[in-house]
Parts: structure tokens; sequence; C-alpha cells
């Protein structure tokens, strides 16, 4: 059980999601030292304690109150459920944010040589795996028999090996998939990196910190998302500039020293900046067009 007053938040230690997950701690202004060997760290200037552990360890210490937060992938949440439910175990924790990173889908996927061609063509094949409780109860609804092999890792290579038919693992550009010779048949699962809470009574303290932290995290992942437009543009097209720009709100428009048919326009957009926009917006007249990162944002 918690027994400080500290906010301690679980993170994978190292892999795919480590690196993310610190650095929007990091940007959200935590200042730790998250020093490789450690178990848990210290946050210097906020009551934060950061633990790193397997991703796969992340959804039991939050369910069983170990720790009030932790970020993790959906699919090992998904699985962890799952899991508990088929133990007849309830899963008690409150998803508080899904987050910009983690981004993969969890996917079927063949020999490419292979007959098979859609998921109708699956009944009794063997299926490699880390994930057996997402995929049972995908197929299971689609009432196709498979038997499944679980491995914990190096599900690619099953087929090769003779170990299963098809895989069903994680994918997100396809390389490793391509690499092994095997073709994606379906995905059965969209996954991304998501803060997630345990359940039971916080603190006011913790309350706040948890709400300071939440909204700092939604500044940071909307300034990602988010570009700083300046521009001069003929003062005749400042609508057409505007509709050009999808995700933009209202522009600041200034005066253009020594230039009265030109404006200068300042804009948010939060949406991506194309280089085929920057085009477009030079044909209609545009000049000086700089597009910014932005750092932090707060509505
Ligand atoms: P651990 O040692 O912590 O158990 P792991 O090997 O199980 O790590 P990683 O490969 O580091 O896990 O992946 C962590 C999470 O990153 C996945 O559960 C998933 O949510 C996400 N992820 C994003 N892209 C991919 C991808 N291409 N392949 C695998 N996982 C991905
Ligand atoms: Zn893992």
């Amino acid at each position: 059980m918690l027994n400080s007053n500290r906010l301690r938040i679980a993170m994978q230690k190292s892999g795919r999601l480590s690196h993310n997950s610190k650095n929007l701690l990091v940007n959200c202004g935590v200042r730790i030292n998250l020093q490789d060997k450690k178990l848990i760290s210290f946050a210097e200037n906020m009551p934060i304690d950061v633990i790193r552990v397997r991703d796969d360890d992340i959804p039991g210490l939050v369910m069983n109150k170990i720790v009030d937060l932790g970020i993790v992938g959906g699919n090992v949440l998904k699985e962890k459920i799952l899991s508990r439910a088929f133990k007849k175990q309830k899963s008690s924790y409150k998803l508080l944010l899904d987050l910009d990173f983690g981004l993969c889908r969890l996917s079927l996927a063949c020999p490419k040589d292979s007959f098979y061609k859609d998921l109708y063509s699956l009944k009794n094949f063997t299926i490699a795996t880390s994930y057996p409780y997402i995929l049972k109860e995908y197929l299971e609804s689609k009432n196709i028999n498979f038997k499944s092999f679980t491995l914990k890792g190096s599900v690619e290579i099953a087929p090769r090996v003779g170990l299963s038919d098809m895989i069903c693992d994680l994918v997100s550009t396809g390389a490793t998939l391509e690499e092994n010779n095997l073709r994606e048949i379906n995905v059965i699962y969209k996954s991304n990196a998501q803060i997630i809470s345990r359940t039971g009574k916080f603190s006011s303290i913790k309350k706040e910190l948890i709400h300071k932290l939440i909204t700092r995290i939604k500044g940071v992942i909307k300034a990602r998302e988010s570009k700083y437009i300046m521009l001069h543009a003929p003062a005749s097209k400042i609508n057409q500039v505007v509709s050009l720009l999808k995700g933009v709100e209202t522009p600041t428009i200034l005066k253009l020293a020594g230039n009265s048919k030109k404006v200068v326009m300042h804009m948010v957009s939060k949406e991506n900046f194309f280089w085929e926009t920057m085009e477009n917006l030079k044909k209609l007249g545009a000049t000086s067009i700089l597009v910014l990162p932005i750092e932090k944002m707060m509505e």
C-alpha cells in the first residue's frame, strides 16, 4: 500500500516507451535524474517519485495501488485486464489520458508465400503471440477456431522455425514483418501509450498534483501538434491564406512597415504543416513564411 505523500509514477525502464515517458515528465517541468540502475528516482522540484520497471508490470502496480500513476501501452493494459478477467479478478484503474507516442497495432501476419487471404481462412491454425488474451477475445468474437502459442519475444520468427502457422504481433512501420517475409492480414487492436491512475482515495495534495501534471501533459501534446506560423501576405488575400491553413484560429494581423499592400500574419496551426501548403501560400503572394515549433501551450 502507498504510505507516502509523494506521487508515485511507474514507467518502462528500458524499451520503446522509456525515452518518451521520461521526456514527457521533463517537458512538464519535473526535474528528475533517471539513472539507469535505480528502481526509484526522486524528483527534485516536485513531490514525485518515478519507479522504472518492465512494461508488463505497470498495470498490476497501478491496479494493486502500489503506484498512483502508470505510463503504459494500451496493448499491455488490455492484455492484463483480459488475463485478470479470465482469473475472475477485477481490474480497477482509471484512464487519465491517451498519449501521443507508442503508436502501434497488434496484427495478424502470415508468411508471404502462404495461401491465407483473410480471417476466415484461419480455421484451426496455430498462431504465435505475446498477447494470447487479446487474440482470443478477437477471434472468438468472430467464431474462428485457432490454437495460440505464447511467446514472450521473437514472435516474428515462429513460422520460419515451424512453431506456428502465423503470428499476432505488434507492428508500427511493418519493417520487421518485411524482414521476416511476413504479410499483415488483419489489424486486431490499435494501441498508443496511456497514462492511467489507481482508484481509491487521494490526498488533496496528490489530487492537485495529478491535475497539474495532466494539464501540463495536455499542453505538451498540444504544443507538439501545433506550429506557430508567421508570414507576409497581400492585404487582399487574408481570407484565402486562412482557408489554406487548416486548424488555424483567428490570426493576428499586423502592419508591415513601409508596405501598405501587405500585412504580417501570425497564427497557431493545430495541424501538420506541409511543404505543399507553403508552396500554395507562395502562389497566393505570401512571402517570408516562417513555421516555428511551439514549446509549451496552455489555453
Ligand atoms: P519490457 O522489457 O519493458 O517488457 P518489451 O520488450 O515488452 O519491454 P517494448 O518492445 O519496449 O516492450 O515495447 C513497449 C511498448 O511500446 C509496446 O507494448 C507497445 O505499446 C509500444 N510499441 C510501439 N511500437 C512498437 C513496435 N513497433 N513494436 C513493439 N511495441 C511497440
Ligand atoms: Zn514487456
